[in-house]
């Protein structure tokens, strides 16, 4: 009998802006239990609030007391607790998925703004107390440091929890605006409630994240409009000193293209502010995909690790002619494993990483049987179209020997295969969590290689992966995601956050493979806070230049250094040299203070 106290009901997206819709209620209860099953972390007790280093106590709460003023009492709260919580019902404090210790990345304040213009109050009182400041829209950014923020003891802004409503879809032109507080998850319901069956939202493997932030973090979804940030069109920003500006068309009063024609005119800044600390977005548009008239999911399996480079040799030529229409999906059969949401000791005792032959085992009950690479992807459009493409993707994938097509008639309806399916077609979900569960306490972390779709880079790079992991004794479970012309290795490793000596090899790991895959000439397209400094050193061709830049547009336009300092690795004048980078040598996230600002208002 279950020692364990019965679960609370998981909030309702009609009840919280990230809340679950009605319709995957129960699966969010599933979850939730599965992951509480197996959940031994206490959770911390502490009180001591973690002060931003360079501010004395008693200005910070005199700062605290004024910003209340500002926003008045209940939209600013002080950090005195952690609770990592589970994906739905996530902190905004810190990192729920901690691959360093809880209270490293941790906010000392959180605030709640509910318009464009208290966003601005923010970001003056920030600059008059010199108070690091950190956006988030849902802080669901899990395996990237979900919401917490680089600089320990940075005034979290949580945009979503009063900044959340669609203000426009437009059915015409196939375009919406949205706040960062909306989720895929309320983005696909809004377009059912107000009844356009002909509109599509692309969403990624888990639909609680926000539209607006995953664009800025350059995430993915799953139908040919997968390239989050190349769909949207027109921002609005709040810039480090306060003022206000809007994007493309948005720039010019009275316009009506702003979600149409992302350029506008002159230089285009938006690039800026994606995974950048210049500016906080408070208003993006996208396109959405008009229905096509019909999809079919489709699934391959292939039987041999080896078979790796000839697939991917198959699958460039057709991705980059669309004959593979959406993010092309290639993964591996230890991820299936995970899929099924039981723990590793399920299935093996040993230490060190689970041998392959008992992966394989554990495969062969599985719907899609024993195999070491799985392909899922979609054809859209009427039936006609669909097979002439089919049918080209049938004949190529055969060419490897053991290559089998998965009849999807012969799939239960609850089989993972149907979920790919959904997400394809634009239905967000939620059961992607369930190989979180791999271990007790189960946090994860990614390392994530962009390389060309080569045979030859992505053994190199499938090899730095093995390798290191066997080094380190953890498990992996890897994907390539093929965006167009280049692709991902999203190597996601699963840990136990109540584990230290786990959580250390995780980082050693992912940095060894960083290391690794740099001396090669690849570099990660996102990563989470703690590598953020040796990603962007790796990024360092003419002696650094592009950091130069960056710190040079940084320094301009944040002066005071307030906003998000060291995110994406840039840091501002204030903090530099200080000894904030966090590295293998000096894994401590904070520095030794940090410096004097340009200009002297009093306090
Ligand atoms: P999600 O909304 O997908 O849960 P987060 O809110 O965790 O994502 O945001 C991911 C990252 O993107 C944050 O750490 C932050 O750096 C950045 N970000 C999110 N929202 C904004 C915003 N509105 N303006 C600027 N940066 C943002």
């Amino acid at each position: 009998m279950s020692t364990k106290p019965a679960i609370s009901a998981t909030p309702l997206l009609s009840q919280r802006h990230n809340g679950i819709p009605a319709r995957l209620f129960d699966k969010a209860q599933e979850a939730k239990s599965a992951i509480s099953a197996i959940a031994t972390k206490s959770q911390s007790n502490r009180t001591a609030i973690a002060l931003p280093q360079g501010v004395g106590e008693s200005t910070f709460h005199r700062a605290i007391d004024a910003l209340r003023g500002h926003l008045g009492k209940d939209h600013v709260e002080l950090v005195t607790k952690l609770n990592d919580g589970w994906y739905m019902e996530n902190p905004n404090t810190h990192d729920a998925m901690h691959v360093a210790e809880e209270d490293a990345l941790v906010a000392s304040a959180i605030v709640y703004p509910s318009t464009t213009e208290e966003v601005q109050k923010i970001v003056h009182w920030a600059n008059k107390y010199r108070i690091p400041i950190s956006p988030i829209s849902i802080g669901r950014n899990y395996g990237y440091g979900g919401a917490a923020p680089r600089v320990r003891g940075a005034v979290v802004i949580d945009l979503g929890r009063r900044m959340n409503r669609v203000l426009d879809i437009n059915p015409d032109d196939c375009t919406c605006l949205v706040e960062p507080g909306v989720t895929y998850f309320a983005l696909y319901e809004e377009i059912q409630d107000r009844g356009f069956k002909h509109l599509w939202a692309d969403v990624p493997d888990i639909g609680g994240g926000s539209v607006l932030g995953n664009a800025l973090d350059r995430g993915v979804g799953y139908t040919p409009y997968g390239d989050h940030w190349m769909m949207h069109s027109g921002m609005e920003v709040v810039l480090p000193t306060g003022e206000v500006i809007r994007t493309g068309m948005g720039a010019l009063p009275g316009n009506n293209s702003w979600q149409l024609f992302p350029y506008g005119f002159g230089p285009t800044p938006d690039g800026l502010f994606s995974q950048s600390n210049l500016g906080i977005v408070t208003k993006m548009g996208f396109g959405l995909m008009p229905n096509p008239g019909g999809y079919e999911s489709y699934l391959y399996t292939f039987p041999k690790d080896e078979d790796l480079s000839q697939l991917i040799e198959i699958i460039r030529p057709l991705r980059i002619a669309m004959i593979l229409e959406n993010v092309a999906q290639l993964r591996h059969v230890s991820m299936q494993i995970g899929l099924e949401g039981k723990p590793r000791s399920t299935y093996y005792a040993g230490k060190g990483r689970v041998p392959d032959s008992i992966i394989h085992e554990a495969a062969k009950k599985l719907s899609s049987g024993d195999c070491s690479w799985l392909y899922y992807g979609m054809a859209y459009g009427p039936r006609e179209i669909r097979k002439y493409k089919l049918e080209i993707i049938h004949k190529e994938f055969m060419k490897i020997p053991g290559a089998r097509r998965i009849d999807p008639t012969t799939l239960p309806t609850t089989d993972y295969f149907w979920v790919r399916d959904r997400i394809a077609s634009g239905v967000p979900d939620i059961e992607e969590l369930r190989w979180v569960n791999w271990h007790p306490n189960g946090g994860h972390a990614a390392f994530s290689p962009v390389s060309p779709v080569r045979g030859h880079d992505a053994t190199a790079l499938w090899d730095i992966a093995r390798t290191r992991c066997e080094e380190f004794d953890l498990d992996l479970f890897p994907t390539f995601v093929v965006g167009l012309r280049e692709m991902h290795l999203i190597v996601e490793i699963v840990f136990n956050r109540d584990e230290p000596v786990m959580r250390n090899n995780v980082r050693a790991c992912l940095r060894a493979m960083i290391d690794d895959a740099a001396k090669l000439g690849y570099g990660e397209y996102r990563t989470h806070l703690a590598f953020m400094d040796q990603i962007a050193g790796t990024y360092n061709w003419n002696d650094g230049a592009l950091m130069k830049f960056n710190e040079k547009i940084k320094d301009c336009l944040d002066p005071n250094g307030i906003m998000a300092p060291g995110k994406s690795g840039v840091w501002p004048a204030r903090y530099r040299g200080r000894g904030w980078e966090m590295s293998a040598k000096d894994e401590a996230p904070e520095g030794l203070g940090v410096g004097p600002s340009p200009d002297s208002t009093k306090l």
